[in-house]
């Protein structure tokens, strides 16, 4: 072969496998504006899957899920779910939750794909959070694979009590990672946006601010609330989403889903939709039959799965390489 055959392959090689690999594409992600962009500054918008609540679907923490999310289904950010207050969450057995979130944090590392640590958690937990993320800011800071969600959903708290425990993780996170994402949650489930746009954190770079949607139960009013946000600057990653109604269950909404997929899309926002566990509900997106090691064959995956595999493989095109 001739050197400049050689050239060629391996340059091709080299934009395949950067390609497959979105860390390596993206680098350290910043956020400019409202927009999340790469290491270069060009707009990158994230979609993926988040896993069901570790404390009840430990089962799936484990790297053959996250070779099969980030192979087979070409997602590029998947989201680790650490449950806080029930069961046997983080409060009542830290080090077994840790463990399996660091699990998926390091599969995710080695598949070169952005990994969300998320606070899966409804009240504030204030002193217990300071410590896991300073630890978690420690061991994986350098990392540009990781993004930390500090809050997953509010319900009772007011946005000044969310903002207030808010700073004080960042100030934990920020003492040994200057840099990478952090997800703010926002009131009522992470609907109430357009108050945080009113007021929003001051001080800090590469926050963004979540909002969660289900198809079914959230229409007009959050689509303006969103917009309203976006017009008042506001840096929105959608960290939890689904077809069907908040309760998790009932039936797929598609009409209102692709409408919310098309907004997420024109206003290049990030998306993960929510879960993997194997819960008998529509949002559930395997059934019990599932392997706990990934592989999962279609007639194990259920509608919503087979739905939200279908959305990541035609938009996710910076895994097409594959
Ligand atoms: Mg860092």
């Amino acid at each position: 072969m001739k050197k400049s055959a050689y050239i060629i392959l391996a340059v091709l090689l080299i934009t395949v496998l950067t390609n497959a690999q979105p860390v390596k594409k993206y680098g350290h992600l910043k956020v400019d504006g409202t927009q999340l962009v790469s290491e270069k500054g060009e707009p990158v918008v994230l979609r993926g899957i988040s896993y069901g609540w570790h404390n009840w679907w430990p089962r799936f923490y484990n790297k053959g899920t996250v070779k099969t999310l980030s192979n087979d289904w070409n997602c590029s950010v998947l989201r680790a779910a650490m449950g806080v207050g029930p069961d046997s969450g983080y409060t009542k057995e830290p080090e077994w939750s840790k463990s399996l979130v660091m699990n998926v944090v390091e599969a995710a590392i080695d598949e070169g794909i952005y990994v969300i640590i998320d606070w899966h958690s409804h009240h504030i937990f204030l002193d217990e959070a300071k410590e896991f993320f300073s630890e978690m800011a420690k061991t994986y800071g350098d990392h540009p694979n990781i993004i930390y969600e500090i809050f997953n959903e509010p319900v009772e708290d007011s946005w000044e009590d969310v903002k207030e425990y808010s700073v004080e993780v960042i100030k934990s996170i920020r003492e040994h990672d200057p840099d990478n994402i952090i997800l703010v949650g926002s009131p009522h489930w992470d609907q109430d946006v357009h108050i945080v746009a009113d007021n929003p954190i001051v001080g800090y770079s590469n926050l963004m601010y979540t909002l969660h949607f289900y198809a079914a139960t959230h229409k007009e009013y959050l689509f303006e609330r969103g917009d309203y946000a976006l017009e008042k600057g506001l840096p929105l990653f959608v960290s939890e989403s689904a077809g069907m109604e908040a309760t998790g269950n009932g039936p797929i909404d598609y009409e209102n889903w692709t409408k919310w997929i098309d907004w997420m899309e024109k206003n290049q926002i990030s998306w993960i939709t929510w879960s993997i566990a194997d819960k008998d509900e529509t949002c559930s997106m395997l059934k019990k039959s599932a392997d706990s090691n990934g592989n999962w064959k279609d007639e194990e995956i259920k509608t919503s799965g087979l739905r939200t595999r279908e959305l990541i493989k035609k938009y996710n095109t910076c895994k097409d390489s594959k």
